[in-house]
Order: structure tokens, then sequence, then C-alpha cells
């Protein structure tokens, strides 16, 4: 999950009264995308996503420093839950602690301890990043780990190309802005330093303190 840094954008307001006129300048600072599944969202698609969930805190329901951007499907599967011991994109290091595998599953990367380990957990159960088929609660309509699964596939078609030199840094750079998954091509491109270090830098919003 790519780690992100909204302090990057800068505007004068602090609050967004509806809260979801703030969702132009989140994907100004943070590109369109949701900000837990990665995948590349239709600006109208994407919510205002509140961190600390509005119900219970209300008094940050208009609070710039409370939001990201989130799809329908993360947000709902998200609710009213607590994020008292969990890893959060826009606070932690999320890159490092995921894996994603050839089946679209993404799982805790298994080098990790604990207590790192069950935040990182936290952080898949919070939005449920494991939805798939034959999982609990799974609903039919959320393609999300097709999509992933897909994402892999591409990545790892395009590692080939990379390493054949039958294709460039700008292209990969291209396909993953339009397509979205930044981490699974991150972790497919871990060899090749020139192409992460474009990804960081194309991607808004990406907490590059965490890439120097
Ligand atoms: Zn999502």
């Amino acid at each position: 999950m790519r780690p992100v840094d909204k302090s990057l954008f800068s505007t004068n307001k602090t609050t967004y009264n509806p809260y979801g006129s703030a969702r132009t300048d989140l994907i100004d600072a943070l590109g369109g995308y949701c900000n837990y599944c990665e995948r590349q969202g239709f600006a109208t698609a994407l919510e205002v996503e509140h961190i600390q969930d509005k119900k219970t805190y209300d008094l940050l329901k208009n609070d710039w420093s409370n939001f990201l951007l989130s799809c329908k499907n993360c947000n709902t599967c998200k609710s009213t839950k607590g994020i008292e011991n969990t890893f959060l994109p826009d606070r932690d290091n999320t890159y490092e602690i995921f894996t994603y595998l050839e089946s679209g599953y993404i799982q805790v990367d298994p080098s990790l301890d604990s207590p790192a380990k069950e935040k990182a957990q936290a952080l898949i159960d919070l939005v449920r990043l494991d939805r798939m088929p034959n999982r609990n609660g799974y609903k039919g309509k959320d393609t999300l780990w097709q999509e992933r699964k897909s994402g892999w596939e591409i990545s790892q078609r395009y590692l080939c190309k990379y390493k054949k030199d039958d294709c460039d840094v700008e292209t990969i750079k291209d396909l993953v802005l339009n397509g979205g998954f930044w981490s699974i091509w991150m972790k497919a491109f871990k060899d090749f330093p020139e192409v992460q270090k474009e990804l960081v830098a194309s991607f808004l919003g990406t907490n590059k303190g965490y890439f120097e």
C-alpha cells in the first residue's frame, strides 16, 4: 500500500463543508486512486474517506487531516471500525508490510515480527483487502481480487520486457498511472531503482521519505 503525505499539498483550507467538496483537492494531493486497495478510480467513483469514522468522531467530519480517498468498496468495508492498532498509509510505511501474490492474494510480509505483523494484518482486516470468493462476507460484485491479479500479471509481463530492453521506464510509468496498483509494480521492479524512483516521483502525494 502506497504511503502518502497530504502535507505536500498546500491549500489554506483545513475544513471542508460538506466534506464531499474535499474530493477534488484530495485528488490533486494524492492522485485519483483508492488509498487502500490502490485501484485507479474514476474521479466520481472515489469517496472522501474519514480515517476516524464520522459517526463516532463528529468533530472531525469536515477536517482535512481526517481525510483519505477511498473506493466505495473499501469505504464500505471500513465503515465505523476503529484504527487504534493498525498501520495506516498516511502515518506509516505501508509499502513494506505486504506481499502480493500471483493469484491476486495479498498477505502480511512473512518477515514481519510482532507487533508489526498484527498491525499489518489489522490493516488488511480494516478494509478487508483480502476479500475474495469463498471468504467470509465476500460480495460477488467486488472485482478487486481479479483486478489485483491482472495488475500483478501485467507487471510481471512488463518486467520481462524491461529486462530484455523491450520497453522503457516511461512506458512502465504510464501503465501504472493509468492502471493503478502502485505497490504491485514497485515490488515487481524491486531490482530496478530507476523504475522505482520514477514511480515514487510520478504519483502525487507519495511519502518520498521512505524511499530515499
Ligand atoms: Zn479501495
